[in-house]
């Protein structure tokens, strides 16, 4: 298939009327009409075959989560999607493939009325980047910036289900009841865009837990010049994880695995409790895992309340 027929596939597939794309794919660059009043956040990221999928990875889930991962930056930011430009490398022009990844990618850009706007297609090891852009009024929007000593760190959904997804998908997890979820976590990240909404002007700061729990809670360390304290028993596991997968597996997995798409942010603790209530009744609940405090560095206190003498040695085993 030709490459215009292959960007003709994706178009068909990924088509949304948004009032705001004043010209979309076909020309040399999209015409896209920022709402006055609203910054433009942006941001890109790459999946390379192999290093951020798995190579067996269903061309479905890559369209789903080349997308989702972008997006999950955006909610992070507290902005409201509206486009994505897509650059494709693909090895060879195989039709049905692209369209399955373009109907992954469909989906979940359906679900967040976000439009396609334009992209490049070029041939070489299957590459996936997308840039998306959202909007957010400047004054609002949630940096790594702003967290202080006293805040409450917060988490929302669960932590660690990715990770052990992708063990399961390398044979170093036994398989078992809630395997699938646990894959579908890797395969089909939820952007929290509805969570990041409501952070908005309350959260002090916010990251999403693409890397790990410490080594993201750690970006918000540095960048706010404070430190944190985390409790290991009150880090939110699955169901599934607590099923599968035994305490002393589970810990690294929750404080270093990567992938979960969470956002982490802190507040101050008088406002912890509302917005508890209110991500609950957005359909993710947030759990609050401990603390800011004026020392540098993150730390792990484990179910006695001691400070685990090195929390990374239990993880970085994992992360190859
Ligand atoms: P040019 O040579 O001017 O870069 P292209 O042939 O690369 O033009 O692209 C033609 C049009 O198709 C452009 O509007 C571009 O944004 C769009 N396009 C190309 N590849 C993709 C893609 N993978 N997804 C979405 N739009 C694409
Ligand atoms: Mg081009």
């Amino acid at each position: 298939m030709a490459e215009f027929d292959l960007i003709e596939l994706i178009r068909m597939r990924c088509a949304r009327a948004r009032a705001d794309v004043r010209l979309g794919i076909g020309d040399d660059a999209a015409l896209l009409a920022v709402p006055g009043g609203q910054a433009l956040a942006v941001c890109t990221d790459t999946l390379v075959c192999g290093v951020h999928f798995p190579k067996d990875t269903a061309p479905y889930d890559i369209g789903w989560k080349a997308l989702a991962v972008n997006l999950s930056d955006l909610a992070a930011m507290g902005a409201t999607p509206a486009w994505a430009t897509l650059a494709l490398t693909l090895p060879d022009a195989d039709a049905g493939w692209v369209a399955a990844f373009a109907d992954g990618f469909a989906a979940l850009a359906g679900e967040c009325k976000l439009a396609l706007a334009g992209g490049d297609t070029t041939r070489g090891p299957l590459t996936i980047t997308v840039t998306a852009h959202g909007f957010v009024p400047e004054h609002l929007a949630l940096r790594r910036t702003g967290a202080q000593p006293g805040d409450a760190v917060l988490v929302t959904g669960t932590l660690g289900d990715a990770a052990a997804g992708l063990a399961l998908r390398q044979g170093a997890l036994r398989p078992g009841r809630g395997e699938e979820q646990l894959i579908a976590r890797l395969d089909r990240p939820v952007p929290r865009i509805a969570q990041g909404l409501l952070l908005r002007g309350r959260a002090h700061a916010c990251i999403d837990v693409s890397d790990g729990l410490l080594a993201d809670l750690g970006h918000i360390c540095n960048a706010s010049a404070v430190g944190a304290e985390i409790d290991l028993a009150m880090l939110p596991a699955s169901p599934a994880l607590l099923g599968l997968v035994a305490d002393d597996a589970r810990v690294p997995l929750q404080l270093g695995g990567g992938d979960d798409y969470e956002l982490c942010f802190t507040a101050a603790p008088a406002l912890a409790t509302g917005l508890l209530n209110d991500l609950a009744r957005s359909g993710c609940a947030a759990t609050r895992i401990g603390r800011i405090v004026a020392e540098p560095g993150v730390r792990v206190r484990d179910v006695d309340g001691a400070f685990i003498a090195s929390p990374r040695a239990g993880w970085e085993h994992f992360s190859s």
